[in-house]
């Protein structure tokens, strides 16, 4: 996850760190907040990013990622990624970064007159360093982050063509919930400004929720709705399990008005997400022990990539 924020959104839980949680379980993970990453749209202003990077780091722990079982880690503090990033910037045809679909929504983002970076061109290219220094089986990930995923397989399809087999073909490892909708109804994104934060309090939670978008058809209480791409229905599938079926059912057939429905949805998030908010709150009145957790992350990743980086340099044949 990218430090533009010091918070993370219930998309970027149900779609991608939840499932880190019961992974780790199996698997040895790797766990990185790509700092360097959010330089490519905050540049003016690279002093927030390690606040921020504290604040994702409480996220983790928060949601459940235990520091014995996951490795917890800053990308700039493991220069290694660095490395392979300017390596594979080598071997990657421009061609390949030109088209994919999240640069020229970024560029197009960005404000009027200011011109895209390299960095932002490059960011897949980082993106596939900091996945391939681990040599990992798969990537836990929402589903909007499945173009990266393919180019991170060309990069490496292309440096074993190259240089001989160095680097693993990876997996996308999807959750049950590759997309959660925002409060307007589009993709929960901290750019839409239409997100649920893990750090929101019980009172922002239920305000957002009040006002979030439903069915435009559904005036009167008893109008029939349609509850797909309804943001309090596709939160009620996720928070309100047992009972969707019955939310769905009655919001058809006109016997549930919105007001209510909202009600019902805003005491399931607040419920479901509380034990991660008490974590949270205990969590910030400890900061040394969040960077403690921190620095011993990047220590352990930091030996796994060093290994790495002594294949890749003699793949190629480099000192
Ligand atoms: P954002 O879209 O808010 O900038 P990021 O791009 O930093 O979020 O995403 C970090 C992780 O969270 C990725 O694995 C991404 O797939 C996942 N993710 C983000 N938004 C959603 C969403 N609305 N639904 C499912 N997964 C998401």
């Amino acid at each position: 996850m990218q430090p533009t924020q010091g918070k993370l959104h219930l998309g970027n839980l149900e779609g991608a760190l939840r499932n880190w949680v019961k992974l780790q379980e199996e698997y040895d993970m790797f766990a990185c907040i790509v700092d360097w990453h959010a330089l490519t749209t905050m540049i003016e202003r690279p002093e927030e990013i390690t606040e921020n990077s504290f604040g994702v780091a409480v996220d983790y722990l928060a949601a459940g990622l235990d520091p014995e079982k996951t490795v917890i880690f800053i990308q700039s503090q493991v220069k290694e990624h660095a490395e392979l990033y300017l390596l594979f910037s080598m071997v990657t045809p421009l061609g390949w970064l030109e088209r994919v679909p999240t640069f020229k929504e970024k560029r197009d983002s960005l404000t009027a007159g200011a011109e895209a970076s390299h960095g932002l061109l490059g960011y897949p290219v980082l993106q596939a360093a900091d996945i391939l220094l681990y040599r990992p089986y798969g990537v836990p990930v929402g589903k909007d982050q499945v173009p990266h995923l393919e180019l991170t397989r060309e990069i490496a399809r292309r440096f074993n063509y190259l240089y001989g087999d160095t680097l693993p073909e990876i997996a996308n490892v999807l959750s049950d919930i590759p997309v959660m909708i925002g409060l307007d109804g589009r993709k929960m994104s901290k750019s839409y400004d239409n997100a649920i934060y893990i750090a929101d309090s019980d009172d922002e939670t239920a305000k957002k929720i009040m006002s979030a978008y439903t069915d435009p058809k559904k005036i009167r209480k008893d109008d029939p709705g349609h509850p797909e791409g309804c943001a309090v229905f596709s939160l009620h599938s996720v928070y309100n399990r047992e009972n969707a079926d019955n939310v769905e059912k009655e919001c058809r057939a006109g016997a549930r008005g919105c007001v209510s429905c909202k009600r019902e949805c805003i005491e399931s998030v607040i419920t479901n997400l509380a034990p991660m908010r008490e974590r949270r709150a205990e969590l910030v009145k400890d900061p040394g022990q969040v960077f403690r957790v921190l620095e011993q992350g990047a220590d352990r990743a930091r030996a796994v990539a060093g290994e790495t980086m002594a294949d890749v340099r003699k793949s190629m044949g480099l000192l």
